[in-house]
């Protein structure tokens, strides 16, 4: 019989014990004698002296430590330089979070207390050893997503940001942060004596706001997404004349379902994304009619767990990286993928997921208020921003209906604008049931948005409206406008290389190319032998995330005829 090997009850250091951190058994298990062994081939042995460090916060994870012998203290150290023990842990434990599957920077430091014995599995075997240990896996990995949830929701190991909780570059760079998944904390400028210290030295003019401390203690002034990513180690440069089997575009589901069967599958995966995981899922509250959730369950927690699945069977996730351009010439036979750093991906098939980018409707200021008031999603995040407050929330489809119920629990009053005369042809039955049965919910018919007051770059104050069929105007003094007005193809990366789109824009597959030009080309393959198109960017597609993940399982199956067809140039 198997026998547990215990761990120290109280901590070396002063660090909280493990039995403080909720479902504790789950984020911190220890293994068993039996189950050390048998992870012994996938491990090298590292001793550490007394104070050595293991892995240091804002550098490259070296993998998953197991303790043989000795301690190891895990702490939190900020940009800022704060200190904070976190855990100690000894013999039977494992030292890693989600990060190191696929070797990202450490978000905490470990020091060994004392002279320390350690298996040490690297990011490639870590993920051998989940896959060919199906039951150890499943705790192992269930351990790493608790203790990334435990760092996002303490605000643990990632960036230090200083700037209003309300300026619209701070809540741009939490959205990233948080639909990335990444641990983050917020100082006030004006109250926060570390805030302070940082404001004093680095003097920021209006236009640096905010300020962003990376966990190497470099100061970023108002950084772009993809800078602040660069400072976080999340985007990595290409390895040269790496060739994959396929490049996927775009990591919404039905990318990522693309990732996780072409990756399980044995094929090699880059997948590429401008912003963030989870695409337009990943802005959705609460999805209700995907399969096997009764209860409902928020994009953002769908999309992670696949995320983190595609991570686990090898995908190379790059995100937020931007794919400018395709190449198809296929000279020496692999397609070239141009990324927004210049750099060219090569791979032997493309998946094209990109999906779809959010619709503007033709309000001349609009630009002006966005992100400042003009919002394009309903995350917990713009909801804190109108609590208590009236709201404008515009679209008649199902996303605006669900965003509508969302923000009723928060917003004292949602206005929902609706250009046609009723719901019935354009939301699922159910949330209009929803949506009548909800006090704070006005719905306002056949009428359209059209202007905004404010103050350009400040705040949004009012919008006005009009009635399609009186064509009075009238307006409503208010600090957020939601815009669910639908989406279009994201397909501007593709000209010129010779993929057929349709009249709207969306990517003809399979039996329409067949009808166009007479070639045959199998289920979701485009125009182009070895481009692939799934979910919505696809013409034809059913625009649901059941659609989309059952898309991407498909490709898979014709990737493999189409790479096993074709000559497999030397890597
Ligand atoms: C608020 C909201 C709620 C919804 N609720 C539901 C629901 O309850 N049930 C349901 O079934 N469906 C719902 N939908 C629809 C569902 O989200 C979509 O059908 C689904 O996300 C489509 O998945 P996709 O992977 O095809 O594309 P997308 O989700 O659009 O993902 C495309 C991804 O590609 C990336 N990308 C685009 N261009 C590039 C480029 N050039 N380089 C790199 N990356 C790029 C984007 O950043 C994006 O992440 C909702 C949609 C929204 C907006």
């Amino acid at each position: 019989m198997s026998q547990r090997i215990t761990t120290a009850s109280k901590t070396a250091s002063g660090a909280p014990s493990a039995a403080s951190f909720p479902r504790h058994e789950q984020t911190f298990p220890a293994l068993t004698p039996q189950e050390i062994a048998r992870m012994r081939r996938f491990a090298e042995a590292r001793n550490y002296r007394d104070g050595e460090k293991l892995f240091e916060t804002g550098k490259p994870g070296p993998g998953m430590f197991v303790v043989l012998s000795g301690h190891v203290t895990i702490t939190q150290r900020d940009g800022l330089g704060h200190v904070t023990p976190i855990i100690d842990q000894g013999p039977g434990q494992f030292l890693a979070e989600i990060g190191q599957l696929s070797g990202r920077i450490a978000l905490v430091d470990g020091q060994a207390e004392g002279d320390v014995e350690t298996l040490l599995i690297s990011p490639a075997q870590l993920r051998a050893l989940l896959v060919a240990e199906a039951d150890l896996g499943e705790r192992i990995m269930r351990a790493l997503i608790l203790r990334r949830v435990n760092l996002i929701q303490a605000g643990v190991g990632g960036p230090v940001l200083i700037g209003p909780a309300d300026s619209s570059d701070v809540i741009r760079l939490r959205g990233f942060l948080t639909r990335n998944g990444n641990p983050h904390h917020l100082l006030d400028p004006k109250t926060d004596p570390d805030a302070a210290e940082v404001i004093a030295r680095y003097s920021p003019s209006p236009t640096d706001w905010p300020l962003v401390v990376a966990p190497d203690g470099t100061v970023l002034r108002n950084p772009s997404e993809s800078e602040l990513a660069r400072a976080m180690g999340m985007i990595r440069g290409l390895i040269k004349d790496r060739i994959y089997d396929v490049a996927v575009v775009g990591s919404g589901p039905a990318g990522l379902s693309t990732a996780v069967y072409a990756a399980s599958e044995g094929l090699s995966v880059a997948v590429c994304d401008a912003r963030a995981f989870g695409g337009q899922a990943g802005a959705s509250a609460r999805i209700e009619n995907y399969l096997g959730f009764p209860t409902g369950i928020s994009g953002l927690a769908l999309t992670a767990r696949a995320y983190n699945q595609a991570q686990k069977f090898g995908a190379d996730m790059m995100i937020p990286v931007e794919v400018k351009a395709l190449d198809c010439s296929r000279e020496d036979g692999t397609f070239g993928l141009k990324l927004d750093s210049g750099e060219v991906l090569r791979a032997r098939s493309v998946v094209v997921a990109s999906g779809a980018r959010y619709r503007r409707p033709e309000v001349a200021n609009l630009a002006d208020f966005e992100g400042r008031g003009v919002w394009y999603w309903a995350s917990p995040i713009e909801a804190r921003l109108c609590a208590e407050q009236e709201i404008v929330l515009v679209g008649g489809g199902n996303s605006a209906g669900q965003a509508a119920v969302f923000l009723s629990g928060h917003a004292r009053r949602v206005n929902m604008v609706i250009r046609g005369g009723g719901l019935g042809a354009s939301m699922s039955r159910y949330l209009i049931e929803r949506i009548e049965a909800t006090p704070n919910i006005e719905l306002i018919f056949n009428t359209e948005v059209v202007a905004l007051e404010g103050t350009a770059g400040a705040s949004l104050e009012r919008v006005r409206w009009r009635s399609r069929l009186s064509g009075e105007e009238s307006g409503i003094d208010i600090r957020n406008l939601f815009l669910f007005v639908g989406a279009d193809p994201a397909t501007g990366w593709l000209d010129g290389c010779g993929v057929m789109v349709d009249r709207g824009g969306f990517v003809v597959t399979g039996a329409q190319i067949a009808k166009a030009s007479g070639d045959p080309a199998s289920a979701l393959e485009t125009s182009v032998p070895g481009v692939f198109a799934v979910g919505d960017v696809r013409s034809g597609s059913v625009k649901r995330v059941g659609g989309a993940i059952g898309e991407g399982a498909q490709v898979v199956a014709t990737l493999h005829g189409f790479l096993g067809d074709t000559a497999r140039p030397a890597l």
